[in-house]
């Protein structure tokens, strides 16, 4: 897949996350004249009406999971009985195709230090980490930024740089590898808001969700409405990419349809043969599904998609879907943490099965294997992993069905068989490190 360089589109007529110059980090006197202070949150009952504010705007994790953000601080704020709460934002982009994270981080700093600052106030945390994939632009902008803002009476945010693995963004891995340990997923029961670094409730978020809360705190509730789906308000960032050459971060209302997301930034949705949404966890849509589904996670679901990391990649025409399927489910597999047997043994026999689908000979035997490993690994890892990749692999043999009797059939399938665009990070082996 061919790069271009990366800029972004104003889909919005005042867009709210991006900055004024987006050529350049914000420095902090830029970022105030631009959002002025943040507010001031001032003992239980400031704490409180900001809940409500936050409440109000209906504001929602935008991680992938679309978890009402108030409900997520009032948990933790009612963890503090287990020591002072911790605030972990979440900036490791494991999801090679999205792009909005760093983003976010190398652009606009400060909006992001501003909702853990504030996070934290709320939740009455006076510890916080944020977490880059090491090796990020990200993590040298934001210890600049930290470093401009200046200490913070009893309050301090730490930058640290996990291994750049796909699942060591997966919030119990964050937690685990703050306590100490490996950057692997932990099962759950406990969460993190239940009990998390050091033991304590914490509150993890992504760090788009901490840079809206940063602008709901500032602006109000109904600013904050006054955009997007009512039901879920608001915009998103998304990593959009699609023929001709299109690749770019954008930020749009909430309840745009995928189509017209495609359109604003000039992919030719004709021109393709399947969209990608979500990200390799994600799935694949029909561009005809794709045109009029609506990014809201209501919408998405509908479409029999989810949000997830913000993806949308529309596949060329010209690049089969069956080869870039097997070449995403070959890493996914790769990317298992090694911790539990369906992971372990079930996606590396999806991704072998499609390999041997994509190149061929296809040996029609393994048809049924095929789809029994799909249907047994849901829902059996310590994360979701397993569900992400069967569920991508499903999609992907239904979108491109019509490939797949060709592959299957050993025919020439009506794309060529070069594969290669969808970006990949270089594979690490099982054995390279998780600290
Ligand atoms: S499901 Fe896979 S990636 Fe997730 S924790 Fe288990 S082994 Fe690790």
């Amino acid at each position: 897949m061919t790069t271009p360089s990366l800029t972004t589109t104003r889909l919005l007529r005042a867009p709210r996350l991006f900055c004024a110059d987006d050529s350049a980090p914000t420095t902090h006197v830029e970022h105030l004249r631009r959002h002025g202070p943040l507010p001031a949150v001032v003992g239980e009952h400031g704490r409180a009406a900001m809940l409500t504010t936050i409440e109000h705007s209906g504001l929602v994790g935008r991680g992938g999971a679309g978890f009402p953000l108030a409900r997520k601080m009032r948990a933790v704020a009612a963890g503090a009985s287990t020591g002072s709460p911790v605030v972990v934002a979440n900036g490791c982009e494991g999801e090679p195709a999205s792009r909005k994270d760093v983003w976010l981080l190398t652009r606009t700093p400060h909006l992001v230090l501003d909702g853990v600052e504030l996070a934290a106030r709320v939740v009455g945390a006076r510890e916080a980490h944020l977490c880059v994939h090491r090796g990020s632009a990200g993590a040298g902008t934001v210890r600049r930024a930290l470093v401009e803002r200046g200490k913070t009476e009893g309050f301090s945010i730490t930058v640290h740089e996990l291994p750049p693995r796909y699942v060591a963004s997966e919030e119990t891995a964050l937690v685990h590898w703050l306590n100490g340990a490996e950057a692997k997923p932990t099962f759950t029961p406990p969460r993190p808001f239940e009990r998390g670094v050091g033991r304590r409730a914490t509150l993890v978020n992504n760090v788009e969700t901490l840079a809206q809360l940063a602008l709901v705190a500032r602006r109000g509730a109904e600013w904050f409405r006054s955009v997007g789906d009512p039901t879920e308000p608001g915009t998103l960032l998304l990593s959009v990419s699609g023929p001709p050459q299109v690749s770019q971060v954008v930020e749009v209302p909430t309840g745009t349809t995928v189509g017209a997301a495609l359109a604003q930034v000039g992919v030719d949705l004709e021109a393709s043969t399947g969209v990608l949404v979500g990200g390799y966890f994600g799935t694949w849509l029909r561009p005809d599904v794709a045109a009029s589904a609506p990014l809201t996670h209501r919408g998405m679901h509908a479409a029999g998609a989810a949000l997830g990391a913000g993806v949308v990649a529309a596949l060329p025409a010209t690049v089969c879907g069956v080869v870039e399927t097997a070449r995403v489910a070959t890493y996914l597999a790769a990317q298992s943490a090694g911790q539990c047997g369906p992971c372990v043994n079930g996606l590396p026999a999806i991704a072998d099965a499609l390999r041997l689908l994509a190149r061929g000979p296809w040996d029609e035997s393994l048809a049924p294997a095929l789809d029994r490993w799909l249907s047994i690994v849901p829902g059996r890892g310590a994360c979701r992993l397993p569900d992400g990749a069967a569920r991508f692999v499903v999609s992907g043999l239904t979108t491109f069905a019509a490939d797949v009797a060709d592959h299957r059939a050993d025919r020439p399938c009506a794309s060529s068989r070069a594969g290669a665009w969808l970006p990949l990070p270089p594979v690490q082996s099982r054995s390279a490190g998780w600290r």
